[in-house]
């Protein structure tokens, strides 16, 4: 049996760890982009220089060899036959072609950049998705360089910290009323605003970039924002969203419009093509890439599982010391009850539906998370024993061992 893999992130090496732990004498063949296999959560830690190439790694330095798999790396994915069972991929300037059995895409997603001004032409403006565009952001950054991210979720932040430590002038532009704005509520957000700014990072909320001046070596020496505010700036980074990385499956039958269209087994629209990860558009998050990985490569060995994402959104953060984890869909609904509590270190929130858990946000100390996560998996109905969300143990739920792993009451369907 011949698996091959496109793609070397989340999905595609638990894809390729799941196979080889289940089937010793498979052929595993992986194919990439990328030349180093890495983890893009860490980019920041890249450009801030805490970590060089080798240190993003999160599959074990000589995973290819220890699991007896062929990594065909920096090598695009031109075309899938799926009449055929084959690939096409470009190498080195070469055309090739590689046969499968099973197929698995786990292409992930890439930035994209809006066409806001000339955003898409300049030459000093960057997404962050690939070790590749960490690599062009060192590149063209200076000592004394004004540095403007769009954006301010979660990849916005990295790249504003990891230019803030190597101590640059940044500016954040979100188009939101607070960072964060997906990820976290107003007082939440703020915790974080406050340690970016006490960094030295400026911030525009509520603001759009909507015009840019480019000179004539075509770079954007300034940003005008809707309000008519010009910012200057010397680098943009521009973390406004992804797109699913779907052009490999273009010509083929493997139905996808903005993402690739699977089932709960992960199976596409054609017979033995799978799909996990960003590229799924299920979510694009690493957690949940990695599972899918695991029921793909489960499914390409004949055992049939099913990928069930009962957080919706699990989240942790974790800038200048402050970590937050939220668990759950997070938007409370007019009916449902929000608990807060609050102190000087500590911000927690649960939105509880219909008696049960339905998402938490816990800022500060985010230890003893386990239970929340298993009552909102198993949509365990919470006890009428007076006690707040916030003081429960598994000693509270009758017939839930201290591990967690079984409950006979109060599991609604
Ligand atoms: C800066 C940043 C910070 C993040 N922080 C967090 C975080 O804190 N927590 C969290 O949960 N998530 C975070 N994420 C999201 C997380 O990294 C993704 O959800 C995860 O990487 C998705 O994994 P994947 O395997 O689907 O795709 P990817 O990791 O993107 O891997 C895609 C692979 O496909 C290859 N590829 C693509 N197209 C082709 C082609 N045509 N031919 C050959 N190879 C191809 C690429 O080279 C790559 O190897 C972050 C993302 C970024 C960019």
């Amino acid at each position: 049996m011949r698996h091959i893999i496109i793609g070397v992130g989340a999905a595609g090496i638990t894809a390729a760890k799941t196979i080889r732990a289940y089937d010793k004498e498979a052929q595993i063949i992986m194919i990439s982009e990328d030349s180093y296999v890495h983890s893009r959560c860490m980019l920041h830690r890249y450009i801030s220089g805490e970590r060089d190439e080798a240190g993003l790694n999160f599959a074990g330095e000589d995973f290819f060899e220890k699991e007896n798999i062929m990594w065909v790396n920096e090598a695009a994915v031109k075309k899938i036959l799926d009449e055929t069972h084959e690939i096409v991929i470009i190498k080195d300037g070469q055309e090739m072609k590689f046969s499968y059995d099973r197929l698995l895409i786990a292409t992930g997603a890439n930035s994209f950049i809006p066409p806001v001004g000339d955003f898409r032409e300049a030459k000093n403006v960057f997404g962050l998705r690939h070790l590749s565009d960490a690599q062009k952001i060192c590149k063209a950054i200076k000592k004394d360089s004004k540095v403007l991210v769009v954006g301010s979720g979660l990849v916005g932040l990295d790249a504003a910290y990891a230019l803030l430590e190597r101590k640059l002038d940044v500016t954040v532009v979100e188009m939101a009323e607070r960072i964060l704005p997906i990820q976290l509520d107003d007082t939440g957000a703020k915790a974080y605003q406050d340690l970016f700014e006490k960094a030295g990072c400026h911030f525009y909320l509520g603001k759009k970039a909507s015009k840019t001046i480019m000179n004539a070596d075509h770079m954007i020496d300034t940003v005008v924002l809707d309000d008519g505010t010009e910012l200057a700036c010397d680098v943009i980074i521009v973390a406004a969203g992804v797109r699913p990385a779907i052009g490999c499956v273009e010509e083929s039958r493997i139905k996808a419009e903005r993402f690739i269209e699977v089932n709960e087994r992960m199976e596409t629209s054609v017979k033995d093509i799978y799909a996990a990860g960003d590229v799924a558009g299920r979510s694009g998050i690493w957690p949940n890439a990695q599972k899918q990985g695991q029921i793909a490569g489960y499914n390409m060995c004949g055992v049939q599982m099913a990928y069930i994402d009962t957080y919706a959104m699990k989240n942790t953060i974790n800038f200048y010391g402050l970590a937050t984890l939220s668990l759950g869909r997070g938007e409370a609904l007019e009916t449902d009850e929000v608990v807060i509590c609050e102190d000087r270190h500590n911000y927690k929130k649960a939105i509880i539906r219909d008696g049960v858990l339905d998402s938490i946000t816990l800022q500060g100390d985010i230890d003893y998370s386990g239970i929340y996560q298993y009552l909102i998996k198993n949509k365990i109905k919470l006890p009428q024993n007076g006690k707040d969300i916030f003081h429960l143990n598994f000693g509270d739920f009758y017939g839930i061992q201290d591990d967690g792993q079984y409950s006979y009451e109060n599991v609604t369907e």
